[in-house]
Order: C-alpha cells, then structure tokens, then sequence
C-alpha cells in the first residue's frame, strides 16, 4: 500500500464547512486503499492575525515566542481536522511538530529542517489511521518551538512525503495547478498537466506564489513529484480522477513531462533599476559598487556593464522596488566616494518579463523570438539577462501586460505540445 501525503493550504482549511470537506476528500483517499498523512496550515488570515497580536504586546516580538504564538494556528487547525475525521467514522491522529518530531535548527521564523522521525507516524499508519500533521512547524535540539517561514506548511509537506519514502505529495490549494501565465493578465493561460522542478524553481523564484520556494528545492532534491491541485472541487471526485488532476511538478525523465520549448512566462513590478553613470572603466568597478550592497543583504538581481568610452562606463542593476531607499543610502555614502558617478539615476516604472523553459537547453533562438515580438509591438528592452532555462526582460512596466500576452502568443503556450505537433501524444 502506498502512502500519500495531502497537504491543505489556509485557504483550504479557512472555514468548519471547508475542513468537513477536507476530511471527506481524506477519507475517500483512505478508503480506496492509501496510507494517507495529511499535512495542514493554520485557517487562512490565521497566521497575520497571531504575528499582530504578538506585535501588540512587543512590536519587535522575541523571535523564540513569536514561534511560539505563530505556530498554534497550525495547532488548532490539526485538532479540528481529526475531529472532523472521527465525526465520519475515519479513524485518525493529530501529531504537531514536536511530536512527530521534525527537527530543525534554531533559526526562529525560518527554520530549517534537519531531520524527521517518522516512527512515531508509520506506527499509526500501520494501525489503519490517517495521521494528520501541523505543518509550518519544528522544533530545536534544545526542545524550542520553531517555525519555517511565511509559507512554510508546503515545505512540511514535502519534508513528510520525503521521510516517509511516499509515492506522491499532493499540494492541495485555492487554484487548480500551474498556469503558462498570469491567467488575470492572459486569459488564454493554459494549465500545464506537468512541469519540471527546475522550471517550477524558477517560476517560483520569479514571484509564483503557487509553491513556496524551499518546498520545490526539497522535492527536487529527494525526488518526490509533487502535484498542485484544487481543494475547492467537489470533495467526492473518484480518487482516480482526481490523482491526474492539476499540474505534476517532476523529473525530466518522466514520461508524463511535456516537451516544450517554453513553459511558462513570470512577470513583476517588483523591481526598480539604478543606473551609476560614468564611473571608471577599470578592474573592480563591478565589485566596488555591488561589494557595498551586498554587504547590506540587499539581493541584486539584474546586471548590465555598458560598452566604455573615454575610461568610463555606465553600470546599471535592479533591486527589490522595497529595497530602493535602502541601496541608494548604501550607495551615497560608501560608492560615490570611491567610484564618483556623474549620476544616480533610477527607475521604479520598470517590469520584468521572463520566458522558462528546459528546452531552452537544447534549443537555440529564443531570445530572439522574444526580441522581435517585442520590436513587433514597439517596446524597448532596457536590460537582458539569460540563465540556462530562462532570458529575462526588462522594460518600461506600462507595457508588462502586452508584452506577456505578445510573448504568450509567439511561443503558442495556449496550445498544448501535443497540438503544436512537436511531440508525439
Ligand atoms: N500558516 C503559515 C503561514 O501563513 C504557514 C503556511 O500557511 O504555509 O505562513
Ligand atoms: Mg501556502
């Protein structure tokens, strides 16, 4: 018998009607044969809720007690679903973090995991229980509460599913898998039936909300395929419906993967440009601008050198639109004395666009394409920046929407690979 993991979201859990709904999606699983542990957050707005009233009493709360506060929505949320389970007959068991028990390192608020016991769990599987666990949450060698960061739920489920060697960990959310786009700025956005990690990583680090960042590191690391799907469809779809339902996030090998040369397209107005104009053209230009910044923990995404002329160069790089201020104080006061800019310039109507895709890899031209849809709709690029799987675009944010859907459209992403015809079904 396999075990699966399920792991339900704020949303998902948000109100007594939903978690009677989880359960009954639990118990259906279950009952067609699975060993199921589900992992669960906090009933949405649960978390903000607890954090501010932390920040009532001390508004920069201790880190070790603010864990303490803002793990128990999880708590209450493992509570009411085991209840919710016994009420249809199921046989079930809560667990939270310490009793499982996750063990973390002590970095209170963004913890990470170390290692999992799961005898504790496989003991209560064995029984014919379905174990629930509180995600978000771990604790210490010393014994102290910790929590893994905003989002954190997604990397417990994906941790659970690793330790316990499970067949599949099914992230069930408030949309029903990964999109080709925004499908509020295209709405000709497809849902993709599977994605690669690497891809998903990089949509995810492009400002994807879908998954939480360290949860598809993990997955891809240990090689457990994920799946994204819906909690808000009808919680008695037959199970082997809804087990190829949403997006499976998996290995390039797996045959069940799409052979796309472009899967998907991120954008944000996240971020805000600087330009140094001037500033000398010689070793160490690079770091004596960027060492400073960095040493701020301030991340640079970015980065453009122009051509010199007469031993000048003018250097230009992007940072979070919420980092501004921040990077041009670090640059008055520790960069212009030493690299004396003619200039500061800077920008904040400014967007970036990208196009992910592992056939990149294998494929030449799609940086081209990009260029000439966007000189087809008369947009300027004013920065260019290429990773293996990805080309990167900056341009004026005005024009993000159009050239989303233009890029959408040239690389066919509302059409599957299948009717493309550049594989076989
Ligand atoms: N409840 C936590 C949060 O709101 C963890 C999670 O939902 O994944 O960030
Ligand atoms: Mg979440």
């Amino acid at each position: 018998m396999a075990i699966i993991v399920h792991k339900y979201g704020g949303t998902s859990m948000g109100s007594p009607e939903r978690i009677k709904n989880v359960a009954r999606r639990v118990a259906k699983w279950h009952r067609a044969g699975h060993q199921m542990v589900v992992v669960v957050s906090a009933m949405s707005g649960e978390t903000n809720r607890l954090i501010a009233l932390a920040k009532e009493i001390q508004p920069n709360p201790d880190p070790r007690e603010l864990d303490v506060v803002a793990s128990t929505g999880e708590q209450v949320s493992i509570g009411l679903l085991a209840m919710a389970l016994k009420a249809i007959g199921v046989e079930a068991v809560s667990f939270n973090g310490s009793q499982v028990a996750v063990h973390t390192d002590s970095a209170f608020g963004k913890a990470r995991i170390e290692s999992i016991d799961s005898d504790a769990v496989k003991k209560e599987l064995d029984a014919g229980k379905v174990v629930i666990v509180a995600g978000f949450q771990g604790r210490d060698a010393a014994g102290n509460v910790t929590t893994l960061g905003r989002g954190g739920s997604d990397t417990s489920g994906v941790a659970m599913a690793v330790a316990l060697h499970a067949a599949e960990c099914l992230i069930f959310t408030d949309v029903d898998g990964v999109y080709t786009t925004d499908p509020r700025i295209e709405p000709k956005a497809r849902r993709l039936d599977a994605i690669s990690f690497e891809e998903m990583l990089e949509l995810a680090s492009l400002g994807s909300k879908v998954l939480q960042i360290r949860s598809v590191e993990f997955a891809g690391k240990y090689h457990v395929p994920l799946r994204v799907l819906s909690s808000l469809t009808d919680p008695d779809i037959p199970v082997d419906v809804e087990a190829v339902s949403g997006t499976l996030i998996s290995f390039e090998e797996d045959p069940k993967m799409e052979k796309a040369l472009v899967s998907g397209i991120a954008c944000t107005r996240d971020e805000a440009k600087i330009t140094l104009t001037q500033v000398p053209d010689t070793p160490g230009v690079a770091y004596k601008i960027l060492g400073p910044v960095a040493q701020h923990n301030i991340d640079v995404d970015m980065i453009v050198q122009n051509i010199a002329s007469a031993g000048t160069t003018d250097f230009t790089f992007t940072v979070p639109k919420g980092e501004l201020e921040r990077t041009l104080k670090v640059l008055n006061e520790e960069v212009v004395p030493v690299c004396q800019p003619k200039n500061i310039t800077t920008s904040t109507s400014v967007a970036k666009v990208s196009v992910v895709g592992i056939g990149m890899r294998t494929h030449a031209g799609v940086a081209c394409k990009m260029f000439e849809t966007l000189a087809r709709e008369g947009i300027n690029i004013q920065m260019i920046g290429t990773s293996e799987i990805k080309v990167s675009l900056v341009i004026e944010d005005k024009y993000m929407e159009l050239a989303v859907r233009a890029l959408h459209d040239a690389f066919g992403l509302d059409k599957s690979p299948v009717e493309k015809g550049c594989c076989k079904a």
